[in-house]
């Protein structure tokens, strides 16, 4: 198994890195974490086909997490996909979808699609299956618009991997992470604490906790971009794989 980071920038495209978008692959899973706004020509530029994604989790509503779901939908309409499709987020998730949609492509909503397109709300800490991926959402805290909010623990093929997704430091992140043979968290600045996001210093005050088997960083701001020769952790950048 294999994850590809096809975007691991933020909202404001520092970096000139593309929103978030994660790319797992097996032999019996490919599926995206989160789906920002640019993924769909990132995923093209990649040369990975967005026919053969059979899940999507999205971990919020902000725009670098989620604003790429109609672009992806409207192409699978024209590529005439045929493969199911589930999409699986946040309580809401369904009506966010459907104002997201008509929003950016009017009437798009209402297009009947030749494939299934299912939308499946998640609650934290409530286990689901889907096809070979396990899947156990934890809430995390990341402000007052966009939510609910929710990292990520997925099992699949023997291996785990975790996400944080946004969110300032929460305890759910300890058994959200703990053990996992990969986890990708947001080091959003160095040492700075803010509201809503996790700073480097503080991840790594707790990951004598966490134990991860190993760690990427992701959704960097240019303070920690600026950094990335001086730091002791792996960092994501766009295109990279992370084999399992
Ligand atoms: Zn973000
Ligand atoms: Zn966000």
């Amino acid at each position: 198994m294999q994850l590809r980071f096809v975007g691991c920038g933020d909202a404001f495209g520092s970096g000139g890195r593309n929103n978030t978008c994660f790319h797992v692959t097996g032999s019996h899973v490919n599926f995206l974490i989160d789906c920002g706004a640019t993924s769909l020509p990132a995923l093209k530029r990649l040369g990975i086909a967005p026919d053969d994604i059979e899940l999507i989790l999205i971990t919020h509503f902000h725009g670098d997490h989620f604003g790429g779901l109609p672009f992806l939908l409207l192409d699978a309409q024209f590529t005439r996909r045929t493969r199911p499709l589930l999409i699986a987020g946040p309580q809401g998730i369904e009506t966010r979808l459907t104002q997201l949609m008509e929003a950016l492509f009017e009437h798009s909503s209402k297009t009947r699609q030749k494939f299934e397109l299912s939308v499946v709300a998640l609650r934290p800490e409530e286990k689901r299956s889907f096809g070979a991926v396990d899947v156990t959402p934890y809430a995390v805290v990341h402000g007052e618009s966009g939510g609910p909010f929710l990292g990520y623990r997925v099992e699949a093929e023997g291996r785990v991997i975790a996400y944080s997704a946004d969110t300032e430091w929460t305890e759910t992140l300890i058994p959200l992470g703990r053990d996992a043979d990969l986890l990708v968290a947001e080091a959003y600045y160095y040492d700075r604490v803010v509201k809503n996001h996790l700073s480097l210093k503080t991840l790594e005050a707790h990951l004598t906790e966490i134990k991860p088997k190993r760690l990427v960083l992701t959704h960097m701001s240019d303070d920690m971009l600026g950094r990335l020769d001086t730091l002791d952790y792996m960092a994501a950048r766009d295109g990279m794989i992370v084999e399992l």
